[in-house]
């Protein structure tokens, strides 16, 4: 769906020109940070590369970025693919024969693998080597070919989807976070000077406040702000343009849109404030069950507005309250 707070990627040369490039420079979360670095410390001291690491998250929130970053801080090269793109084990195998001793190569979609493909992932990520099928029927024999040292780093959406072998092969397993206001008009801040753009401290906060959490949407956001302020002829971009400007692109007090809104309306007004199923809810929005579990639902459930049941989803007092309804007297506060 063309939702402009979408945090999937469009537009990748957007997204590269605001890339943080190193951890010093990476704003927010700080945990994953200040472990990567003791990592990265330990790994160079030793010589040796950098154990496999698997950042898992919502989209938007820098799994890319730290990937590069890794590469960088570990001083070694960078190769990038992803899970759907990599057809066949014999794509695999031509990807990691030709990386140089200690490259990080980085897997997005780690979750989308075939399965043929990941099994030979296995010995590669955990000997460093490929076993290769040479010849058929009684004549066949395998080979073993050795890999140079190198760092497998994955990303996904939900840990969950990995398949347990492929989980339990990455040393470091990081988690990241939707970012905080504070964080993200840091991120807004930063943005904001290298778009040249002029900002108001109360512009950026007003921007991080309706960003979901997520760098990539404050970007997006950001810029569009930047156009109803050029089109304005405003010279400093101040918490009321950036508030006109987003009710403009309908994205409300909370950073959520249209989208949102139907999903939220539809559990009050044709599930009475639920349970109702993920599937249902996905049908009924004409949206793939995918978007709604990872894209939807996981900011509403961080503010507080819905919850996830083994019975379905919930509509929570905050939920009917931010579609200014009254909760049914079931819903307590
Ligand atoms: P993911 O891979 O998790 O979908 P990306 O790494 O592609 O996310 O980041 C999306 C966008 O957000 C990029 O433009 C990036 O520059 C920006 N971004 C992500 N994390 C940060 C951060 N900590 N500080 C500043 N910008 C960030």
């Amino acid at each position: 769906a063309d939702r402009l707070i979408t945090p999937a990627r469009r537009g990748e040369d957007m997204d590269a020109a605001l890339r943080p490039k190193s951890l010093e420079e990476f704003i927010g979360q700080k945990g994953a940070r200040d472990n990567l670095r003791i990592f990265i410390e330990a790994a160079k001291g030793r010589g040796e590369a950098l154990d496999h690491v698997l950042f898992f998250g919502p989209p938007g929130l820098g799994k890319t970025t730290l990937a590069q970053i890794v590469a960088k801080e570990m001083g070694v090269g960078f190769r990038a693919t992803s899970g759907p793109v990599i057809a066949k084990a014999g794509d695999l195998a031509a990807l990691l024969t030709n990386l140089d001793e200690g490259d990080v190569l980085f897997v997005d979609e780690i979750h989308r693998l075939n399965p043929a493909v990941e099994e030979i992932l296995y010995p590669a990520m955990e000997d460093r080597a490929l076993d290769i099928m040479i010849g058929e029927g009684p004549s066949a024999r395998s080979v073993r070919i050795d890999l140079p040292q190198f760092t497998l780093v994955g990303a996904t959406t939900r840990q969950g989807l990995l398949t347990t072998p492929l989980r339990d092969r990455f040393g470091i397993p990081v988690r990241l976070q939707f970012y905080t206001v504070d964080e993200l008009t840091l991120v807004v801040t930063r943005a904001a000077r290298l778009l040249g753009l002029v900002m108001s401290e109360d512009g950026a906060i007003e921007v991080a406040r309706r960003s979901r959490g997520t760098p990539r949407i404050a970007g997006r956001l950001l810029r569009r702000v930047r156009d109803f302020a050029d089109v304005a002829g405003a010279a400093t971009v101040d918490a009321r343009i950036a508030d006109a400007a987003l009710n403009r692109l309908e994205v409300d007090a909370l950073g959520l849109d249209a989208m949102d809104r139907r999903y939220l309306m539809m559990i009050a007004d044709i599930y009475k404030g639920g349970p109702v199923g993920v599937e249902t809810l996905a049908a009924g929005l004409s949206e793939p069950r995918d978007t709604i579990e990872e894209v939807i639902e996981p900011y509403l459930i961080q503010l507080g507005l819905i919850a996830r049941t083994a019975r379905g989803r919930c509509l929570n007092a905050g939920g009917w309250k931010h579609l200014g309804l009254n909760p049914p007297p079931s819903v307590q506060d």
